[in-house]
């Protein structure tokens, strides 16, 4: 139950002066949605009331969870003797969800994150809340799913900056290479936008394309993003037919309308042919509205356009499309590349997700190779392409057509 006087009157307690230290933790749920998307409502519902079990499953008898939201739950810790004691309850709940629930007789994993932040008598209960869900945010950006608050919140975008930075052409196009994992040799890039503000500093692509997302800008982005991309890569396109580029579309983009004549408008305008260039695109986009993107997919794939699924595995929503749609790549997101070090059933996964995606005549894509083991082991595992740190960081586009070779 929603219940926020309740988790008040006990945050207020454990930050009374005199008291040992307490601390709030925000536990969320992600993508819940798309579970409930794929499989119901009901199996959704489910799914939460497991996750609530569980959550409670790794909690002392002292510590109190509060349902705060569909996916959401405040709990607060009292009596921990600093920092890192909550930092080990934190990350106790994270590791609690590496093992898949079961809801209605069905195994799910449940993607957690989970925000900290050390209650203090200066803090009013909702400023803690707050401070917690900052953290929780900046947790769901991290392999490890646990953030502690750090004392101030990540740069705030705002709708007039990102405006001005996109209408000002102050967004960059880097570009990082994508090669060939026998031959070794360059085959395309992937285009990465950067922003960095002279107030804010660098902010993260995740977050300004996130506050795009939000505030209705996504589609201006992604039409500087498209325009400027082919606008840097037309003349080695041309010199190398054989070369492609990946451009990030966001799913809120793709589905505006007018996407499908923008795309072939900015292909005329810089003369690129629809063949050297992929539209990266999230697992999301085929859950929202399969019979839209179905139609719209169509489109660009019979216009010449490649299709690739970004950050493969990552969503709930994996495998059941594939029965509709054609993808020309399967972009393996970089969580299951790192964790092959470790972790040899990820290894023996990701080998079965490179016969899949051969099977259904698709070309893999192995994101953030970071070493020369993991690059030897993907090549050796059949995996097409190979794009990473190791063989190539994102540099800004002239350098990076450049230094590969494609300048
Ligand atoms: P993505 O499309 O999955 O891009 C791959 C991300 O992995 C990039 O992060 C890249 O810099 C990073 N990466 C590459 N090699 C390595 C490695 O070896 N190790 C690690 N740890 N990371 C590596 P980046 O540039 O921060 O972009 C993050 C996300 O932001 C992208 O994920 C994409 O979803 C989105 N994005 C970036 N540019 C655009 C854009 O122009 N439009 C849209 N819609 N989204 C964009
Ligand atoms: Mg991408
Ligand atoms: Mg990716």
């Amino acid at each position: 139950m929603l219940n926020r006087v309740h988790l008040f009157q006990t945050i207020e307690r454990v930050a009374l002066p005199g008291q040992p230290a307490g601390a709030l933790l925000m536990v969320r749920m992600q993508r819940l949605r798309e579970f409930e998307a794929v499989f119901g409502y009901e199996a959704g519902k489910a799914l939460v009331d497991a996750f609530e079990v569980r959550l409670r499953e790794c909690l002392r008898a002292v510590d109190e969870a509060v349902q705060i939201g569909e996916c959401d739950f405040a709990v607060v810790l009292p009596g921990l003797r600093d920092l890192n004691h909550a930092m080990l309850a934190a990350s106790k709940v994270a590791r609690a969800f590496m093992h898949p629930l079961e809801a209605q007789g069905r195994s799910a994993r449940a993607i957690v994150s989970v925000g900290l932040c050390m209650a203090s008598a200066a803090q009013c209960p909702d400023q803690l809340c707050r401070q917690a869900d900052v953290a929780c945010q900046e947790a769901a950006r991290l392999p490890e799913r646990v953030a502690a608050y750090r004392g101030q919140a990540q740069p705030q975008v705002v709708y007039g900056d990102l405006h001005q930075a996109i209408t000002t052409n102050r967004l960059q196009v880097y570009l990082q290479p994508i090669f060939g994992m026998d031959s070794g040799t360059l085959c395309g890039y992937e285009s990465l936008a950067r922003w960095e503000d002279p107030v804010l500093g660098f902010v993260s692509p995740e977050l300004f394309i996130g506050a795009a997302e939000k505030t209705g800008l996504i589609e201006q982005l992604t039409r500087w993003s498209i325009n400027a991309t082919l606008r840097h890569c037309a003349a080695a396109f041309r010199a190398t037919p054989t070369l492609q580029c990946g451009i990030n579309i966001s799913p809120i983009a793709l589905m505006a309308e007018g996407f499908v004549d923008q795309m072939a408008a900015a292909l005329r305008i810089w003369n690129v042919r629809p063949e050297q260039v992929v539209l990266e695109l999230t697992e999301t986009v085929f859950v929202d509205s399969p019979q839209l993107i179905g139609k719209r997919l169509t489109q660009l794939r019979e216009s010449g356009l490649r299709i690739a699924v970004d950050d493969f595995g990552t969503g709930y929503s994996s495998l059941s499309y594939f029965r509709h749609f054609h993808v020309d790549e399967l972009k393996l997101d970089v969580s299951f590349v790192r964790d092959m070090e470790h972790n040899p059933r990820t290894c023996r996964l990701v080998e079965s997700m490179i016969r899949m995606a051969h099977s259904l005549e698709a070309v893999t894509v192995a994101e953030g190779i970071e070493n020369t083991v993991l690059w030897n082991r993907l090549r050796d595992m059949g995996c097409d392409l190979g794009q990473g740190y190791y063989p190539g960081k994102p540099a800004p586009a002239a350098r990076a057509l450049a230094e590969f070779g494609a300048g």
